[in-house]
């Protein structure tokens, strides 16, 4: 398949290409297309045989449901079973924005969408032409991270290109992400909102809307944690090609603990690389240190860690080590990514 490859800025939305992306979405093929937190891979969410070429084109399994993406409000209703109260109060903070909220899934919904599930995860892209596609697109658009299954989510068009290009009919370069990170996906069919998978919206911002909020206890342990109610969440992800290890402790002892491995690595004659911050980057001697910003700057560590994943791999980077984050805030959200990436190999010092 021939892959048009398109440009749209979002200040200067050119709504002729958007149309026509929105007519191949509902003729059925697939679009990739920029959002504010990662590239989505967008195809008409109520017509299960485009579902179905999702998880083709990305080698996804398709008991791994994909999340709906409206343009506003008024397409709710016609998708869920009911709307909580709750999700009134959320969506009037966060949406347009990156929160994905799961409801009970209304008929129209095909199971090939909720992978099998009789719920159903909806967001609303901030992204003015994330929303213009939709539109156009008929309203509903199914749209997981643009990425080969497995490998870090696409920030950039150039990602989606190195994965998607000859796989699906368009791509809308929109230039770079402006969070990095998928969504904060929050669960609000059982008793209280639950988050199922951190993101930019952190819990202390959810209980700004709602009260009681969990954490799905697997969000940060390890395969022993049980199996996470984010279905998506029990596979490996993110993955560089290289092994890449974690390495927590204070700062000295975890960076001499880094450059002795580096060292027998080294010696070996293997390719080595290590992720680290502004503050850090020149304590270590390998063939690529990257930083991922300054360690104050959780938005910009977010912004660039699935970036550098990738950068690695173009390196042919065979041992890769992380630093690792205080995982509050938004760092929850970075060290649940980090941590799948690593398949939760971690070296505590
Ligand atoms: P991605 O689109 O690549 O960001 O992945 C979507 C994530 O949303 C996956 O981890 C899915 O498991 C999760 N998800 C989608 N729909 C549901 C649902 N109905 N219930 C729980 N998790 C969901
Ligand atoms: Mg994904």
């Amino acid at each position: 398949m021939k892959t048009r490859i398109v440009q749209v800025e979002e200040k200067n939305i050119d709504m002729e290409i958007i149309r026509e992306a929105g007519e191949i979405i509902k003729a059925g093929g697939l679009v990739a297309f920029p959002t504010e937190t990662v590239y989505g891979l967008g195809g008409d969410a109520l017509n299960g045989a485009s579902s179905g070429k999702i998880y083709a084109a990305k080698g996804r399994p398709s008991d791994n449901p994909l999340i709906i993406h409206i343009a506003g409000m008024e397409y709710l209703p016609r998708i869920v079973k009911r709307i909580p109260e709750e999700a009134y109060k959320l969506a009037g903070l966060y949406w347009p924005g990156p929160l994905t909220m799961i409801f009970e899934k209304a008929d129209c919904v095909p199971l090939e969408t909720t992978g099998g599930l009789a719920t159903v995860a909806v967001r609303m892209p901030s992204n003015k032409a994330a929303r213009a596609l939709i539109e156009a697109a008929g309203g509903y658009v199914a749209a997981p991270s643009a990425n080969l299954s497995g490998r870090p989510s696409p920030t950039m068009a150039k990602h989606v290109i190195e994965d998607m290009d000859g796989r699906i009919d368009m791509i809308i370069d929109g230039g770079e992400a402006d969070i990095g990170l998928e969504s904060t996906i929050v669960d609000l069919t059982g008793d209280g909102p639950v988050i199922l998978r951190p993101g930019y919206v952190t819990r202390e911002m959810l209980e700004d809307a709602v009260s009681g909020v969990a954490v799905d206890g697997t969000i940060l342990g390890g395969d022993a944690a049980g199996a996470p109610k984010a279905p998506g969440m029990k596979y490996r992800h993110y993955a560089p090609r290289g092994s890449l290890v974690i390495v927590e402790g204070m700062q000295e002892k975890a960076a001499a603990c880094i450059n002795s491995r580096l060292k027998a690595h080294r010696q070996a004659g293997e390719r080595t690389g290590v992720i680290a911050t502004d503050e850090t980057a020149a304590l270590y001697q390998a063939d690529s240190v990257k930083s991922l910003g300054r360690r104050s700057d959780e938005e910009t560590i977010a912004k660039h860690l699935f970036q550098i994943l990738r950068e690695f791999d173009e390196e042919e980077i065979q041992f890769i080590y992380a630093e690792s984050f205080d995982a509050r805030g938004v760092g929850q959200a970075i060290m649940n990514r980090l941590l799948k990436a690593a398949g939760h190999q971690v070296i505590r010092q």
